[in-house]
């Protein structure tokens, strides 16, 4: 982080997150896992964190949230490395879709019948069930152990109320797996994928946790507190794609034009983004707007983003 940079981040965040808080009443928690509705709606919080290890905080930062569709980068990643781009765009494909990331339209009316993407549901079930391990419990041992070591944190753990909340109300997802199952897609029983898909959505973190995460993003794979290779830079150049092309559900457009960074957003009111080469930032802000997106964090973003000419575009 450049001095200056640093020295008004740590003088203007503060203010800005309030200005941005102010948004939080226009939007609303998700409800449609239960647990996800007890979040407090006016919450907001954001961490920054560069290569060097210098920090900024402001506002609810320490707030715990489940990681939701944030967790889909990091899957597609292992799933990447477990088997290559071959073998994971033959069960995936690479576009938007322009739909809910919960749709099942175009499973049935585009062939071959491969999900869109690997960040709408449908793709991330199905990169779930290409996650090395003999049985559900592996892979899902395996996810948590990566997702440990990209955020530096032993700790990491699921968040068993999210995941059991889901698991009783997601019918929905059930029933994109089953589509899949039938489609030849999945090849191991549906339960078990949706095991290991609502475990790691239910992978708690708080805001540095996810700017850690970031920050191997933005150093092309490499964790630059250790310089320690975390993952092949193809993979990363992968999955940033995706996260400009489809990270912010159907706002993934305006997104790129306001504010012009790689980010990945859940139902949560997670939103994980990155200034390559540079940051790794983590942002929480439950009330979500219309496209399922932080109300709050986007807007904050946008105001950071201006205010230091980050757009890639
Ligand atoms: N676990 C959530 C679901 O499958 C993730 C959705 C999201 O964050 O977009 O519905």
């Amino acid at each position: 982080m450049s001095f200056e940079q640093m020295e008004k981040l740590k003088t203007k965040l503060p203010e800005w997150l309030e200005t941005s808080r102010l948004r939080t009443g226009q939007g609303d928690v998700a409800a449609y896992i239960p647990e996800l509705a007890k979040a407090s709606r006016d919450t907001l919080g954001i961490h920054i964190a560069d290569s060097q290890g210098q920090t900024v905080s402001a506002g609810d930062c320490g707030v715990p949230f489940t990681m939701q569709s944030i967790s889909k980068v990091f899957t597609l990643i292992l799933a990447l490395m477990d088997h290559g781009e071959e073998a994971v765009f033959y069960n995936v494909g690479k576009e938007p879709t322009g739909d809910d990331f919960n749709s099942m339209i175009k499973l049935e009316l585009v062939e071959p019948g491969i999900p869109f993407n690997p960040l709408i549901n449908a793709g991330a079930i199905t990169v779930s069930s290409l996650i090395a391990g003999d049985s559900p419990e592996e892979k899902s041992a395996r996810i948590l152990h990566f997702f440990r070591k990209l955020a530096s944190n032993e700790r990491l753990d699921y968040n068993m109320d999210v995941y059991h909340s889901e698991l009783e109300t997601g019918d929905l997802n059930r029933s994109l797996a089953y589509f899949l199952k039938q489609n030849g897609v999945l090849k191991d029983p549906v339960e078990d994928v949706l095991s290991v898909y609502f475990r790691h959505c239910s992978i708690e973190v708080d805001c540095s946790d996810l700017s850690r995460m970031a920050l191997v993003l933005a150093f092309d794979g490499v964790d630059p507190h250790s310089g320690e290779m975390l993952i092949p830079r193809r993979y990363i150049q992968i999955a940033k794609t995706f996260m400009v092309t489809c990270g912010m559900y159907n706002a993934s457009g305006e997104f790129a034009i306001d504010v012009g960074l790689p980010a990945k957003s859940g139902v949560s009111g997670g939103i994980m983004a990155l200034v390559p080469g540079q940051y790794g930032i983590g942002v929480v802000g439950p009330s979500l707007n219309n496209k399922g997106n932080s109300i709050a964090g986007v807007h904050l973003l946008e105001r950071l983003s201006k205010e230091f000419d980050w757009s890639l575009f």
